[in-house]
């Protein structure tokens, strides 16, 4: 029907069992949601224990996603909380909303999700110029900072027993580094500075279960997996043996090719010879 249209139920985008929208504001560039706790309640993050002894309430200003080519800012009325535990030293606890809003963030969780994911795609730099075309404020740096804490968060990688060894370049000719991979998970454990025998000889030394090493066919690695896993099983890679495949076929190639090479034309008794250039493959 022409004019019908559906509305949105804006407090569905929020956690409406802890938050209330108290107001909605809106100029040309902005929309300002005004909202408030409505905990009761809040676990304390150092002991554990839930307290319902209500401290104090503070204001948050914290930007979330844009909607439709507007800037989102959040003032959060938020509720502080003292820990009942005598044995606790913690005083007041700042609730958090959780997976949408953590601690002294200053974006929501969904917000620093884009974030993430865009800087991942593109650079830290480069992130920050598209968001504020979006209309999310933050610098470059800021950036770095949320990629490294969201890093940090992650759990621990298992090593397992079959890992996998390479080199890989930060900058051709300039910095290299060693990535070590879970070979079952196909999940990156760790990477280490520089490519030499020395950076994998300390990491191997504080993992000697490992049984099964895939490798590049380079000594380097080799020597080093020798001396200090002397009973796992080192295997070429298929990556590398493919690679070294193709550099064998290639140079044979080229080594049995003539220089000349004649190329007959329909109805034409002499056949033109066509100069080979030298690396032709
Ligand atoms: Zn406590």
């Amino acid at each position: 029907m022409p004019g019908s249209h559906s509305s949105l139920c804006i407090d569905s985008f929020y956690p409406e069992t802890e938050l209330k929208i108290t107001e909605i504001q809106q100029d040309k560039k902005q929309i300002l949601i005004r909202m408030k706790s409505i905990s009761k309640k809040c676990k304390c993050p150092k002991c554990g224990c839930i307290t319902d002894k209500y401290h104090g309430t503070y204001m948050r200003k914290v930007q979330d996603l844009p909607i439709l080519g507007k800037r989102v800012q959040l003032e959060i009325c938020s509720h502080e909380y003292k820990c009942m535990n005598n044995e606790c030293d913690v005083m007041t606890i700042a609730e958090t909303f959780d997976r949408f809003l953590n601690t002294y963030s200053r974006m929501t969780e969904r917000c620093a999700d884009f974030i993430c994911t865009l800087a991942l795609e593109t650079s830290c730099e480069g992130c920050a110029r598209i968001c504020k075309a979006l209309g999310i404020k933050i610098s470059g740096d800021t950036v770095i900072r949320l990629l490294l804490k969201r890093y940090e968060s992650l759990p621990v990688p298992e090593v397992g027993d079959v890992i996998g060894v390479d080199d890989f370049a930060y900058k051709k000719r300039h910095a290299y580094g060693t990535i070590i991979v879970n070979e079952k998970t196909h999940e990156p454990i760790t990477l280490l500075d520089g490519r030499n025998a020395a950076t994998l000889r300390e990491w191997l030394r504080n993992h000697k279960n490992i049984k099964v090493v895939t490798r590049d066919r380079a000594s380097t690695y080799a020597k080093v997996i020798s001396e200090e896993l002397p009973d796992a099983m080192q295997v070429a890679d298929r990556f590398h043996l493919h690679q070294n495949l193709l550099e064998v076929i290639k140079k044979a190639l080229n080594h049995e090719l003539p220089a000349t090479v004649s190329i007959p034309h329909v109805g034409q008794s002499t056949a033109i010879e066509e100069p080979c250039k030298k690396n032709r493959i």
